[in-house]
This record gives C-alpha cells, structure tokens and sequence, in this order.
C-alpha cells in the first residue's frame, strides 16, 4: 500500500506491507537512489540483530556498497555525543554529498540518522526503515534532531526523507508495551481527523492487538494518511500541524514530571487525550466525548486516569513552557466531537484545574 506526503518537488511516497525489505533495492532506484550511491545504515543494539541482515543482504545482492553503525537502544542515544559519533563513522566509511542514510528503527533512530542526514555534509538524502509502530508517526513530516541534557528535542531541523518504507512484519518482536504506547498515536490521528477510522479502531482492537499484519497494514496506512495531509498543508508548523499536538499538551507535562520513567510516550498522551477531551467538555468546545475517547484507549490497555500524586502547580507551569504557549499562556488542542479538534488559546487555569481532578477520577 502506498501513498504520498505531497510538498512539491520535496514529495515521497509511504510504502507500508508485509516483506518489503527484499524490494528495497527497487524502492530506493525508484527514488534514484542507485548503485552509485554509498548507503548507511543506521540502527540500534536492539533492532540490528533481528533485521540488520534483512536489510543488508537484499542490497548487497543487488550492488550497493552499504556501512552499518549501531548504537545503543534507547533515548539516550538521541544525543549530540551519538551523533558526533555517526558523522565520524559516516566520514571513515568515504560518505560523501552522494550518499543516502538509511534509519533502521523505532523514533529515537529515525530523528538521530534524519538529523545526521540534515547536517552531514549541509544535508544529504535520507530514507525511513520504521520498526515501532509509534514510528509511524515519527517517520512521516521532516521533523529530526536530538535531546540536549536541559530539554528534550531542543536541537533538530526539518529534513524530509525521500522513503518511508514500513514493513509492518517487524513488529512481530516490538514488546508489547511499546506496540501499545504505538497505538496512542494511531488512536490519536483517528480522534484529531476520522470518526470512522475511530470506529473502524473500536470495532478491530482484539485483531490488532494480535499483530494481524494486513489489519496493522491498514492502520498504520490510515493514521500515516492523517499525519501526512496535515504535514501537507503546513510543513512548517505555522497553525494546522498543531493538531498534531492532541493530548500532548498534558502529556508531555505528565513525562517531564515524572522524568519520563513513569509512563511511556503513548501512555502520557493518552491520559493526556483524556484530560484534553474533559477540558474540552468544560469549554464547551465538544459534548460527551471523554466516554468514547477513554473506552477506546482502554480497549488498547493505554492508561486513562491520572493515578500518579502530581500537583497541579507543577503540572500548569509545565504546560505554561509547552512549545505551542506563547508568552505564559495555555494553549490546547481540544476536541469538537470525534474526528474533529481545534486549538484554543488562553485557556483559564480554573478550569485546567477542574479538569485535572476529573482525570484522576475512574
Ligand atoms: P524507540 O526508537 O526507542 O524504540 C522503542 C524500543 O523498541 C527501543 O528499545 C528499540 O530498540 C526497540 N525496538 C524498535 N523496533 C523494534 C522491533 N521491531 N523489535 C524489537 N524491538 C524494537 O522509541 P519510539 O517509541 O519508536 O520513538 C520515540 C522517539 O520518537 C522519541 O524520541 C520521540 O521524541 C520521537 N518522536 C519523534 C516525532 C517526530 O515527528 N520526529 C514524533 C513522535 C515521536
Ligand atoms: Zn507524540
């Protein structure tokens, strides 16, 4: 299944299926990536020993000269020192303007190698291999870069990518926390854009969390969908690709206050999504949507209460600093009904409040 992230002569396509890795070759001479070209690929501990050999072999065969640096799983490899580290490999491997970066895994591979592409040499090609299901997400709309020790994604730049190409069969061995904090993207795409694919999720749940490959196929092709039209529309975040941002505005207070040990991305944005849905209730912007938003995720198993002692204080100063708040003020994306959402600025602070002890009822 295939569609398109459309951004002129910077558009690419999203190939997503099962065994695609041995067509890679065709893919990347579709994308004039050829022979002459030096291919790296970069991975991590965990992901390189079950597919570093899948991905290697079929363009060996067919004539590419490739390189392979692992670093270690996790997001501590989102660092300036790994990527200090890849430029230098990337240099004594004979990378030059020519050469393609291809990011073997989950999200924190995919902004590590996707940055290394945007300032290797003042940017060469990069390709997106996603093995996560949350990198469905991640892979699609040029964002890369890395953590610095005072904040998190604070040094990056957009750099699209000429391929997405998802084989879906990796996720056979993603563990099953992961492949869940997954699906709070997925959930979220269908609640910001598609009530029937928000169905179509309920409906499907016990298939999909089996891993059936065509469902997952067809799930990962319709949030992909969602993301890449509203990337589409506005590549550089000016407005619309806020909406991205659904649940995030509490989920990302959630992990900064619990130093990203307590929950997992998805996990947050999910409870945030709850919090975001009540305090859209009490806006008024939307009526009865919390119901559905927490019966959907909680089919998924992804939290739905906020069950962690954290204070408000620290919460709304958190959300103060979120990315989309300018000066000090409180900025949601908030629900309409199911499928539709819109920003909204200037949010009280009582009624963030309210909001809070509701989520931390069942
Ligand atoms: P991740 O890349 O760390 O992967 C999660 C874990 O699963 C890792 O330990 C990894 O080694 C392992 N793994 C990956 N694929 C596997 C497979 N197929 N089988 C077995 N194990 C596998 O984390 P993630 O959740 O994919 O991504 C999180 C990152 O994505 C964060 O750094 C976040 O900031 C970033 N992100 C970026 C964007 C964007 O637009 N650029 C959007 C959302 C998130
Ligand atoms: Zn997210």
């Amino acid at each position: 299944r295939t569609l398109e992230v459309a951004l002129g002569d910077r558009s690419y396509p999203i190939v997503v299926g099962s065994g695609l890795y041995a067509d890679l070759p065709r893919w990347l001479q579709q994308r004039h990536i050829t022979p002459a070209h030096s291919l790296l690929v970069v991975t991590d501990s965990s992901v390189a020993p079950h597919y570093g050999k899948r991905v290697l072999t079929p363009l060996e065969s067919a004539g590419y000269q490739v390189r392979m640096s692992v670093v270690p799983a996790g997001e501590a490899s989102k660092s300036l020192d790994q990527l200090s580290r890849l430029v230098e490999d990337a240099i004594r491997f004979g990378m030059d303007r020519d050469s393609v970066v291809l990011a073997l895994g989950g999200g924190v591979i995919g902004d590590l190698a996707g940055f290394l592409a945007a300032v290797y040499m003042r940017g060469i090609r990069f390709v997106q291999l996603p093995t996560t299901l949350l990198a469905h997400d991640s892979s699609v709309g040029g964002k890369t870069g890395v953590n610095h020790p005072l904040g998190k994604n604070m040094i990056g730049a957009f750099h699209q990518p000429e391929l997405v190409l998802f084989d879906v069969d990796t996720l056979a061995t993603l563990p099953g926390r992961e492949l869940v904090s997954g699906f709070a993207e997925v959930i979220k795409h269908a609640l910001i854009a598609d009530t029937d694919f928000a169905m179509w999720l309920e409906q499907h749940h016990e298939t999909l969390m089996r891993r059936d490959p065509s469902l997952l196929t067809e799930a990962i092709v319709r949030g992909c969908a969602i993301k890449a039209q509203v990337v589409a529309r506005d590549e550089r975040e000016s407005g619309l690709r806020a909406i991205l941002n659904y649940g995030h505005t509490i989920g990302h207070a959630l992990e900064a206050a619990t130093g990203y040990r307590r929950w997992t991305h998805g996990e947050a944005v999910a409870i945030g999504m709850v919090g975001e849905a009540i305090l859209g209730e009490l806006l008024g912007t939307a009526r009865d949507v919390s119901g559905f938003t927490r019966r959907l995720l909680a089919l998924y198993g992804l939290p739905v209460t906020l069950d962690e002692p954290l204070s408000d204080e620290e919460l709304l100063t958190l959300m103060r600093r979120d990315k989309k708040a300018r000066q000090g003020e409180y900025v949601f994306v908030l629900p309409k009904g199911i499928g539709t959402v819109e920003v909204k600025k200037g949010v009280e602070e009582r009624v963030i409040r309210e909001a809070l002890r509701r989520l931390k009822e069942e």
